[in-house]
């Protein structure tokens, strides 16, 4: 029986992922760090690790996220180089499919407009228009965002998308690199992020990025809260070059109670919720890859340590 040791600062999470093992991959051993099995543990499966937590796995040689995103393992670096994983579940993709669609439709719909004007019990219709006039540009077409890029131009919405390698996706308007960031920016309606967070996407939804959307549009961050520079949104919001921003994940999670962005007029707060691979799925990837590990064959759903993501 192999065995996998579960990290995580959310003392809450580790009872659960033991059951899914459990229930999902017997022929893993899950097991906390203060087990003494937890010395013979080739495999550490993480969310958010205490730091200094890696580094006291004696046989340590793989490090897997439990999420999609892997940034949330620098939090630990007190471990030894050795290859990184992510899970990757469909399931993954049908919850933040759910998520954006209901986001383009509240600002192509004007949803967000009367929610405000119900507050002032005004009775004012906007102007209906197509989807196909409705710009709305994905940033990060991995394994997420390109699933949600070619669900909404199945919508009828006029879709851009943009990766870091030339992509071709039907009914999508591709853009990538540096070089084509603003032609893929301006004047989109709405501004998706789906990219993982890295040094390069660090405070990419900037007053910059802003300024190139059309005057009053919105900003959906499904990304990193790092992603985003919090006062250029609080100034693109007063000025109107915003109108919205729907917010799902934050630096300091759970976003504290005072925290100002809970007050900000045209900001919807979600509790990091668009999306989540379910613990099922979780401990038979996790025991997939430990499998392949021990048996000397390639892992799946690989991070390049290069790119970081
Ligand atoms: P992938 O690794 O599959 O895809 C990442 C995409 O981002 C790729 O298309 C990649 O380009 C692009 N990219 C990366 N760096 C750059 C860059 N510098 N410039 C332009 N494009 C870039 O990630 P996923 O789709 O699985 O997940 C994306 C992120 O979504 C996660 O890292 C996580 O942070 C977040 N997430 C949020 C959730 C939530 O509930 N809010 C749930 C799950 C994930 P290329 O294709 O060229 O490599």
């Amino acid at each position: 029986m192999s065995t996998v040791v579960l990290l995580s600062k959310d003392a809450g999470l580790l009872p659960l992922l033991q059951a899914a093992f459990a229930e999902h991959a017997p022929e893993v051993r899950a097991v906390l760090l203060d087990d003494p099995a937890a010395d013979e543990a080739q495999v550490a499966a993480c969310w958010y690790p205490l730091a200094g937590s890696l580094g006291r796995l004696p046989a340590l040689r793989l490090v897997h996220s439990v999420a999609a995103g892997v940034d949330h393992l620098g939090t630990d670096t007190s471990g030894p180089q050795v290859p990184m994983c992510r899970v990757v579940d469909p399931d993954h993709r049908r919850g933040m499919t759910e998520y954006v669609r209901w986001t383009v439709l509240n600002y192509h719909r004007d949803f967000d407009r009367v929610a405000a004007q119900q507050r002032h019990s005004q009775w004012l219709r906007h102007p209906q228009r197509p989807a196909g006039d409705f710009k709305v540009g994905v940033m990060g077409l991995g394994s997420l965002g390109a699933a949600i890029a070619a669900d909404l131009a199945g919508a009828g919405y006029a879709v851009r998308g943009w990766a870091r390698n030339p992509r071709d996706m039907a009914a999508v308007a591709c853009y990538h690199g540096e070089a084509q960031f603003d032609a893929f920016l301006d004047g989109l309606d709405l501004l998706i992020n789906l990219l993982p967070l890295t040094p390069a996407t660090r405070g990419v939804l900037c007053a910059r990025t802003f300024n190139h959307l059309a005057q009053g549009a919105a900003i959906v961050n499904g990304g990193r809260g790092q992603h985003l520079v919090i006062a250029d949104l609080q100034q693109a919001l007063a000025s109107g070059q915003l109108r919205g921003a729907v917010l799902d994940v934050f630096e300091q999670e759970p976003l504290p109670a005072d925290h100002p962005l809970w007050q900000l007029p045209g900001v919807v707060i979600t509790p990091h919720m668009a999306s989540a691979a379910s613990h099922a799925c979780i401990a038979r990837q996790v025991a997939e890859n430990t499998r392949r590990l021990l048996a000397g064959e390639a892992l799946l759903n690989v991070v390049d340590p290069t790119t970081g993501y």
